[in-house]
């Protein structure tokens, strides 16, 4: 009866299904988002210790389902099942999420989640072990990517246990892992469409270094006609401010963005060929184009960022490059 193309997999394992709700952290006055309930064995415990649970599911048989099996319980009033798509229906009030998803949909509902205003506490979700991993990596981590980067400049994510497949009937082809994710407060006070903007060109081949990255025609190239068309525009230091600001509009862009990275990230395949066309980049550039060469090669020096490479550059790293590029009038959205 089960639905693979809806990714369901039923925890079966009442310890885990115990443990995922202590590690949540639930307080007596909690609302709690809970997506996929399924048949709702995680549903049953989070009602146990939440002030209330809103649930999303997308099949209206797992709907009836977990209707008939909370009707006539004390529980029954205290939750509130929505059936439809999580990624197309507008998330209620929460305080904390907790889900065990279908992980086809794992990278578009964590920046939607982070998205969501105003903010939640935390989320505590299960995940395929890799994304999971991704979504933790440190700098120099084999999966540290631009998911990594993205996600921890929204949240602190920490990685809380791992889930063998047999805990799940039917048990899927992947272990699992729960990961907590923490919503920043405040957040950086990056523009997120320019911030992803910068990870796209400098994690799409992690290892190469930004001296080379940015020495690319294509990419001066476009850089180079942002900077113009701003220049233009003559931006007024105020409509600047008002551009940085984060909305959580910057935030849905970024959603969409990330939505087509999924869990693939085989930028490390794609170094080695790219390295030739690199040097063909070089040859036959545009004379006017080498003074704003020279402008953005100079921002990489003034950092020392000309051998470095994504893969080993942190947060911190990032957003002092983002700003050193503003400060110049480069912008990347
Ligand atoms: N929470 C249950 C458990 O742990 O036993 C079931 C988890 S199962 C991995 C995922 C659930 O999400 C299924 O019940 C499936 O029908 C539901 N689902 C799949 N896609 C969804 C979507 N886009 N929005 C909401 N629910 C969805």
């Amino acid at each position: 009866p089960f639905e693979k193309s809806k990714g369901q997999h039923i925890l079966k394992n009442p310890m885990l299904v115990e443990t995922i709700v202590q590690k949540s952290g639930i307080k007596p006055t909690d609302v709690v988002l809970e997506i996929g309930p399924g048949t709702g064995n995680l549903t049953k415990k989070l009602l146990e210790v939440a002030k209330s649970v809103v649930a999303v599911e997308l099949d209206p048989r797992m709907v009836l389902e977990l209707n008939r099996r909370f009707q006539g319980t004390p529980h029954s009033s205290r939750l509130k099942v929505i059936q439809g798509d999580v990624l197309k229906c507008e998330l209620p009030y929460f305080d904390i999420c907790v889900a065990n998803i279908p992980y086809q949909i794992s990278s578009p509902l964590t920046f939607k989640l982070l998205a969501h205003r105003p903010s939640f506490r935390c989320a505590v979700i299960m995940f395929q072990r890799e994304f999971a991993m991704r979504l933790v990596a440190n700098p120099g981590d084999n999966l540290y990517c631009r998911l990594s980067v993205n996600t921890q400049l929204l949240a602190r994510v920490f990685h809380l246990l791992k889930v063998g497949r047999n805990n799940f009937r039917p048990p899927p082809k992947v272990d699992s892992s729960v990961v907590r994710i923490e919503p920043r407060r405040p957040l950086p006070p990056v523009s997120f469409k320019e911030w992803d903007g910068l990870m796209r060109l400098c994690f799409n081949r992690k290892n190469k270094t930004l001296g080379s990255i940015f020495r690319q025609k294509s990419v001066l190239s476009l850089l180079e006609k942002n900077y113009k068309t701003l220049q233009a525009l003559q931006l007024t230091q105020k409509e600047q401010m008002e551009e940085d600001k984060v909305s959580s509009e910057d935030v849905a862009v970024l959603a969409d963005m990330v939505e087509d990275l999924g869990m693939g990230n085989n930028s490390d395949e794609k170094d080695d060929e790219e390295m030739q066309v690199d040097d063909t980049d070089m040859v036959g550039e545009a004379s006017e184009g080498s003074s704003f060469k020279d402008k953005v090669l100079g921002v990489l020096r003034q950092g020392d960022f000309v051998e470095k490479r994504a893969a080993k550059l942190t947060q911190v790293d990032f957003l002092c490059l983002l700003s050193l590029f503003n400060k110049e009038g480069i912008h990347f959205s």
